[in-house]
């Protein structure tokens, strides 16, 4: 599409998201300003990249030298299906809660490439629907990556401690492999919301892991601290584990060892020692989380 024709398109859709959007600045509401800007009631403006995307934080934003890599290698494995056994279960667990015809959004709160969103609006059959979805990300390099491949949803730069909307106006919030912020998430959370975060467990990757470190890295990561934070800050409904087993191909284990903080500083070689010791298959699994609002909050 033509970059003149894209930044219409996108405007259109923030036009959608206005009865939820807030400055990051002052919390006032943004309204659309055409031809490419979005502009609060106190005169911040913000306007939208060539790429439909806009920032959306209220000071200068850092970029980390490994996230590009992270979020084109995490992008292209999702490209080729590695996580979509575990969004049919992020979607089965949302679809549980999603009152059709709302006029709350869902959020996907540390999109990164923005994967997760788009596959969990078409799963739900949501695809058309407004208003369209909003996806958010500090990291600058996941955000333009979703921007550039799903130009049917909404993108932004902005601070998870700080999120660009009003309060209650998210039906759902989707967390996936991103880190909370669970106050946030209960001020912009509708009061029948609820907050879907998926973590790693001990089995994720561990072909890999067991191999480039034997024993230690293992033992190393455990996920209870953020299963038992989780359980302090929202009313967990439901906990949910996802496995399954995912072929190792030649062409794609320099991307797996770079999608993931928990790999991403092992040795290239990690993976060859895995086809070397003859496994076919390394270990997908996840715990889904399903979280509302505490009666007092
Ligand atoms: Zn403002």
């Amino acid at each position: 599409m033509a970059t003149r024709a894209k930044l219409e398109q996108a405007l259109l859709r923030f036009q959608q998201l206005e009865p939820v959007l807030a400055c990051p600045i002052c919390r006032t509401m943004l309204r659309t300003q055409p031809p490419t800007s979005l502009l609060c009631q106190r005169h911040h403006s913000f306007d939208l990249a060539k790429n439909g995307m806009v920032h959306l934080v209220a000071g200068p934003t850092k970029t980390q030298p490994y996230e590009k890599r992270l979020f084109e290698q995490r992008h292209r494995l999702s490209q080729s299906g590695l996580f979509r056994p575990l969004l049919i279960e992020v979607a089965a667990q949302l679809g549980r809660h999603w009152s059709g015809h709302s006029n709350k959004i869902l959020l996907d709160a540390g999109c990164g490439s923005g994967f997760a969103l788009h596959y969990v609006r078409e799963q739900l059959g949501l695809v058309q629907e407004r208003p369209y979805g909003l996806g958010v990300d500090l990291a600058k390099a996941g955000v333009h990556l979703a921007a550039k491949t799903y130009d049917c949803l909404s993108w932004a730069v902005a601070d998870l401690a700080n999120l660009p909307l009003q309060a209650g106006t998210c039906q759902g919030i989707l967390n996936v492999l991103s880190p909370s912020n669970y106050s946030e998430f209960r001020r912009v959370l509708a009061p029948e919301g609820v907050v879907i975060k998926v973590l790693p467990t001990k089995a994720y990757l561990q072909e890999i892991r067991e191999i480039s470190s034997p024993g230690q890295e293992l033992k190393q990561y455990s996920n209870d601290a953020v299963l038992d934070r989780f359980r302090q800050e929202m009313h967990l409904l439901r906990q949910t584990t996802v496995r399954y087993l995912w072929p190792i191909k030649h062409e794609e284990i320099r991307a797996f060892l770079e999608m993931s903080p928990l790999t991403w500083n092992l040795p290239l070689d990690s993976l060859e020692a895995v086809l070397a010791s003859g496994r076919e298959t390394v270990t997908m699994e996840f715990m889904v989380l399903v979280g509302a609002r505490r009666q007092a909050n």
